[in-house]
């Protein structure tokens, strides 16, 4: 990896706004509905440890990851809570299995083969395997079908070495709410689980809720929520929730330079200068993970010596830098700092401490920071998407 000394370019990670979210979502749940803070994808971004320390200090009892390498890595971090992991195949879940039920990690079990596996795992490492069964109520992703989850658990109540700890599943459309296809999906999974709980005795938890569920659907609660986006930052539906964003983007100029009308910038020359302007180039592009698609659909927030601008993105992104439109009387210069996306008040030149006077007081007379709702919009995808396309390329730095 390149030396971060000579970055200027920084994925600043707030822990205390993801302790703060997981306490908001909390708020939202009832005493007995436990908090999965989900972890996976390096923690969305901004650091799978950090995020998870984080989460469990604001009230999150377990902790989600996709990968069985991940959980196996919060467990050996002693990250001392229940552990979920279901996405693996049998190549690599093999030589990892046995590891992660020696370590008490729960695992997803979403088909017969998937069981086996969990099976031969535990009895190698003489250890009592947690699962969850994963059911497909209309993901067409991992999970068992409704009409072929019967066999799997009576497999699970035949071996010694497996216990079944939860019925769970996915849903395909929670972020928006008036969406059929969400009581669907709950229709499927709860007539399969009080079929599975008639014919082989009860499933001690289940979970289906991710945020956008979490946020708007509190009968979908039930014992165990796994929010991920929201814990960020970034809720999918609408909320009067206090969330706010955990990463912050910042950069520097790299030069200031004016320009007279007509001055044409990047490829393609997308942009034209319509008079003399003062263009600012920022030392980042796509291969640090911004998105060439939002290109001249975005503005960034300038740190200038007369105070924080918002100005516009201009022109192509390349690979390794952006150019702004400063504007003609700007005072900005090489080396003032450029936040890209996330909250204002976090900044190269100050940390959260020498503000002083706390979140709600420290920058509030200076214009917001774009987020990455903003660059999602202009690059017509996710927040999921622009946070985790955020690489290894800019280093992280928790504050
Ligand atoms: N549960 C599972 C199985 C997931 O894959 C995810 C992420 O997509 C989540 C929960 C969290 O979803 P969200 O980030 O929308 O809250």
């Amino acid at each position: 990896a390149e030396d971060p000394r000579y970055i200027p370019n920084r994925a600043v990670v707030d822990p205390s706004a993801i302790t703060d979210n997981v306490r908001a979502l909390k708020s939202a749940l009832d005493e007995q509905t436990a908090l999965m803070a989900v972890v996976k994808a390096d923690g969305y971004g901004h650091g799978m440890l950090a995020t998870a320390r984080a989460a469990l200090e604001g009230g999150a009892t377990w902790l989600g990851a996709a990968h069985p390498a991940g959980a196996l890595a919060l467990s050996h971090a002693g990250l001392d809570v229940p552990i979920l992991t279901w996405m693996y195949e049998p190549r690599t879940a093999a030589a990892l299995l046995p590891d992660l039920v020696a370590a008490g990690i729960d695992v997803s079990v979403g088909s017969m083969e998937m069981l086996h596996l969990v099976i031969d795992a535990s009895r190698s490492v003489e250890r009592r395997a947690r699962v969850h069964l994963k059911i497909d109520t209309g993901m067409g992703r991992n999970g068992v079908l409704p009409s072929q989850a019967a066999p799997v658990v009576q497999a699970i109540r035949e071996e010694d070495f497996v216990q079944l700890v939860a019925a769970w599943t996915h849903l395909t459309d929670a972020d928006v709410p008036s969406d059929p296809a969400t009581d669907q999906q709950v229709d499927v999974f709860d007539s399969t689980v009080a079929a599975l709980t008639e014919e082989f005795g009860t499933i001690p938890l289940q979970h289906l809720a991710n945020s956008a569920a979490l946020l708007s659907r509190p009968d979908l609660h039930r014992d165990l929520v796994r929010p991920g986006i929201a814990m960020y930052g970034y809720p999918p539906v609408e909320t009067d929730l206090p969330l706010r964003p955990a990463m912050t983007v910042t950069s520097r100029l790299a030069l200031v330079k004016e320009v007279p009308a007509g001055t044409t910038v990047g490829y393609g020359r997308l942009h034209t200068a319509a008079s003399t302007t003062r263009l600012g180039l920022v030392p980042m592009g796509y291969a640090d993970g911004l998105h060439r698609a939002a290109s001249g659909k975005v503005s960034v927030l300038v740190r200038t010596a007369e105070g924080d601008r918002v100005v516009p993105q201009v022109g192509r992104i390349s690979m390794d830098q952006i150019v702004l439109d400063l504007g003609p009387d700007s005072v900005a210069k090489a080396g003032d700092e450029v936040i890209l996306f996330g909250d204002a008040r976090i900044g190269h030149e100050s940390t959260p401490a020498e503000d002083g006077p706390g979140p709600d007081a420290a920058g509030s007379d200076g214009p917001a920071a774009t987020t990455a709702y903003d660059w999602a919009r202009a690059a017509v995808t996710i927040p999921y998407e622009v946070l985790t396309s955020i690489n290894a390329r800019v280093p992280r730095e928790v504050r």
